[in-house]
């Protein structure tokens, strides 16, 4: 068996652990006998796995008790919808336009209500975080929304926007998990896990209680509503039970791995090789500003479509996967998640280093 080193955006790589310890038990969970995928989600043994998942959750991101962890799916797209349903009491709602998913969920919101872009970078091809310490915040908007972190352009807001009192509501897909965050600054924190926690489909939605309500814009589905997830403790139908289960590891270790401020020292320790690599080379260049960078996603390019299809592909072949850059816009990116080893960025480096000498 040999693993690649894969930066991949998403689905992305999985500590190795977790992986061992999943395949150790798929056919026989704890003694009994079947795996977690065969097994009824009403069952006590599922209902000690996601209990477990969200107790670890609330520990590792200290998440007060007046917040709800929801698991969900749909990815973070269906929230797209799911979150003017249920918050656009007056029909308003704020975006900040840093990237294609921020974007998306503006266009989704505008389905609902009214949705207003309060500032956006799309200017200059989302390289940079608006300021957003004094917005044109609407008077009556119901919330304010932001992508944390831009998992296709390699932005990460450093400081939260000023919201004038309104309600945060963030997309943290790609930043999950990844430093400590002061939960109670959002009325909504909401990722999906694909990126840094665990398989494609699982939504985790971390929402403040009084936000959960039966006030929800008129047809929105059952299924679509918070409060329908929330007083089921997640189980109001068959939860994607088996990727609850991969995050509970994750979770797991990430809470062996010493927890949030230890992971968030990792990332930038790992972040700084990279980016200290790219600010000296005389081929490669990182695409955003300086301050506005990403630890989790980061974006390169050589300047020539041709010598960064050569880069991919002989990266490939090195063992370094998925290095292409998002399609829509091109040059090279690596996602250096949680899970990514710091003996993956030193090997891309090294790897760069080397092109670099042949290909100057
Ligand atoms: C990947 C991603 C999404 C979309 O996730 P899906 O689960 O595919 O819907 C949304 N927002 C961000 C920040 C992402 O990185």
């Amino acid at each position: 068996m040999s693993r690649v080193y894969n930066f991949s955006a998403g689905p992305a790589v999985l500590p190795e652990e977790v992986l061992r310890e999943a395949a150790d038990e798929m056919l026989d969970y704890k003694g009994t006998g079947m795996s977690v995928m065969e097994m009824s989600h009403r069952s006590k043994a599922y209902d000690t796995i996601i209990k477990e998942a969200e107790a670890d959750l609330r520990e590792l991101m200290n998440i007060p008790d007046n917040y709800k962890v929801l698991f969900l799916q749909g990815g973070a797209s269906q929230q797209f919808a799911m979150i003017p349903m249920n918050l656009m009491k007056n029909k308003v709602a704020d975006y900040i336009i840093t990237g294609q998913w921020a974007k998306k969920a503006y266009q989704e919101a505008c389905l609902y209500g009214k949705a207003n872009k309060i500032a956006s970078s799309e200017d200059k091809t989302f390289s940079y975080i608006p300021d957003c310490s004094d917005l044109p915040i609407s008077e009556d908007a119901d919330y304010v929304y932001i992508c944390e972190n831009n998992t296709i352009y390699g932005t990460k807001y450093k400081e939260l926007p000023n919201t004038k009192g309104k309600i945060l509501v963030s997309d943290v897909s790609s930043c999950f998990l990844s430093e400590p965050v002061d939960v109670t600054k959002y009325g909504v924190i909401y990722g999906g896990v694909q990126k840094n926690i665990g398989p494609a489909g699982v939504v985790i939605v971390i929402i403040r209680e009084d936000l959960i309500t039966d006030d929800v814009l008129p047809g929105t589905p059952t299924m679509l509503k918070y409060k329908t997830h929330a007083d089921a403790g997640s189980l109001y139908n068959t939860p994607p039970a088996y990727g609850i289960y991969i995050c509970g590891k994750v979770f797991k270790w990430l809470k062996k791995m010493g927890g949030l401020s230890v992971m968030k020292e990792r990332n930038e320790k790992k972040a700084k090789i990279l980016y200290d690599f790219l600010d000296q080379s005389k081929l490669f260049k990182g695409t955003v500003e300086k301050k506005d960078r990403s630890l989790m996603n980061v974006p390169f390019v050589t300047g020539s479509e041709e010598l960064d299809a050569k880069f991919v592909k002989e990266a490939k072949e090195a063992g370094l996967e998925n290095l292409k850059g998002h399609r829509t816009v091109g040059g090279m990116r690596a996602s250096i998640y949680n899970a990514m080893p710091i003996e993956g960025v030193e090997a891309l480096v090294a790897f760069m280093k080397k092109f670099e000498e042949e290909n100057l």
